[in-house]
């Protein structure tokens, strides 16, 4: 841990500097530089970025940047009990609580499942429910960030590619901060995400060509000046740097509601690997400050695979996998994940687990009816791959196992028509009578 004198310091230093950027149209001047998370390569805080990730790496392996911090290494915990929000954590963050755009996310419930712990066979299970969040996603984490930013840099506009959370969420960050907001979507998309981004008044433009959504942002890009949230180019090296610090607070919360521990395991779903990689950020945060002794491994729960591929292969280009089914989990369903997914799961001497459609379901109905927690079938899927790696022996009973829940199981009900829906309807209470006495219901108890 930092010694006070050198904690002191380093806030005495984050305050200056907040009073600096709150002047408007300054750049998040907490942000020192970028670095590229492969080859460690530096540019500058005002870089464009593009979607591309590191140039040098580019034609090798894409590779995302992160932020790197003019006051590293201040204490996550220092002074964070206000707001009710995870910017509490804003001295860990690229904007000030002050440039906030905030709905209130954050402080997800970390919740034990000893049932579902006890089915899978590791009792010690928790799940981070991040269906409590202010659009019923973990994206609401990143957007708050991505929004603040876009607003104190004079951003009008706001725009993602997605159909799903991300979409909701941002329009819904946008609406809060009074900006416009763009959703280029596939012709088609339907469901609840999409009816979301429209009640939160974003225009959404479906069109016929997936490569499409990408292309009109990138044009966007170099008209314009839209602040654009998702990537926009392939292949996809992750969502915009400076939002995906905000999912560093997933760990910094789940340390702080485990009596200061980190977990053995942190379980997640991923599709491109931007929370991966930022809660992974979080623990090393935690653990280079002394705050953790140990850090956890984490688990990719994924859908076609290239993560596994890639982990078994010791490439650092990932390949596309060919989409053999047409999964449940779409808020997870790439053919190619991204490499800052790989160096997580690397570093954290992880796995990845290809989850399909068998038992998902089933699984889905088990957590809410055990544990009263209603998920998104891409939400249940580390629950599959825990259940995966404790048959290989990987991951033990004894083990302290944390399952990210990232989105309500509201978010996706067209796809997960359940095994014990019935259209039965009474006519009188004698029939409902009737039908509970045929059903073998124990009612005395
Ligand atoms: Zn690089």
């Amino acid at each position: 841990m930092a010694s006070r004198p050198f904690r002191d310091l380093a806030h005495n230093m984050s305050a200056h500097l907040s009073a600096e950027q709150n002047q408007p149209g300054m750049d998040a001047g907490r942000v020192l530089e970028f670095v590229c998370i492969r080859c460690g390569a530096s540019y500058p805080a005002d870089v464009t970025i593009d979607s591309r990730g590191c140039a040098r790496c580019r034609d090798t392996a894409p590779a995302n940047l992160r932020p790197v911090y003019a006051v590293p290494h201040l204490h996550p915990f220092d002074g964070a009990t206000s707001p009710r929000s995870l910017w509490r954590f804003a001295h860990m963050l690229p904007c000030t609580e002050a440039e906030a755009v905030s709905l209130g996310e954050g402080l997800t419930p970390l919740l034990a499942a000893p049932r579902i712990g006890a089915f899978l066979g590791v009792p010690d299970l928790a799940i981070k429910d991040e269906g409590r969040n202010p659009t019923w996603s973990h994206k609401d984490r990143f957007s708050t960030i991505a929004v603040s930013v876009a607003r104190a840099r004079g951003a009008k506009i706001v725009a993602t590619a997605s159909s799903g959370n991300a979409g909701a969420s941002l329009a819904a960050y946008a609406a809060r901060a009074g900006l416009k907001c763009i959703v280029t979507t596939f012709a088609g998309s339907a469901g609840a995400m999409l009816a979301q981004i429209r009640k939160y008044g974003a225009t959404v433009l479906p069109l016929v060509s997936k490569m499409d959504r990408w292309s009109l942002l990138e044009q966007a890009a170099a008209r314009y000046d839209w602040f654009i949230a998702s990537p926009y180019h392939g292949p996809v090296v992750g969502s915009h740097p400076l939002g995906i610090e905000g999912y560093k607070t997933i760990a910094y919360e789940i340390v702080e509601q485990s009596n200061g521990t980190a977990p053995d395991w942190c379980v997640l779903p991923v599709c491109y690997g931007d929370a991966l990689s930022g809660v992974w950020a979080g623990f090393c945060e935690l653990f280079a400050q002394g705050l953790i002794t140990r850090l956890p491994r984490l688990v990719a729960a994924e859908v076609h695979g290239s993560l596994s591929d890639a982990l078994a292969s010791g490439a650092d280009a990932l390949s596309e996998r060919k989409m053999l089914f047409d999964s449940l989990a779409v808020s997870i369903g790439t053919p190619r994940s991204t490499f800052q997914a790989l160096k997580a799961l690397r570093e954290s001497g992880g796995h990845a687990v290809p989850v399909n459609n068998h038992g998902l379901i089933a699984m889905q109905e088990r957590l809410a009816r055990e544990e009263g927690i209603f998920a998104e079938l891409a939400s249940v899927t580390p629950l599959m791959a825990i259940s995966v790696l404790k048959a290989e022996g990987i991951i033990a009973a004894t083990d302290r196992v944390v399952a990210v829940v990232t989105a309500s199981g509201l978010k996706d009900l067209d796809r997960s028509a359940g095994s014990n829906e019935h259209d039965q309807v009474f006519l009188t209470t004698d029939d409902a009578w009737r039908w509970l006495d045929k059903n073998g219901l124990d009612l005395a108890s």
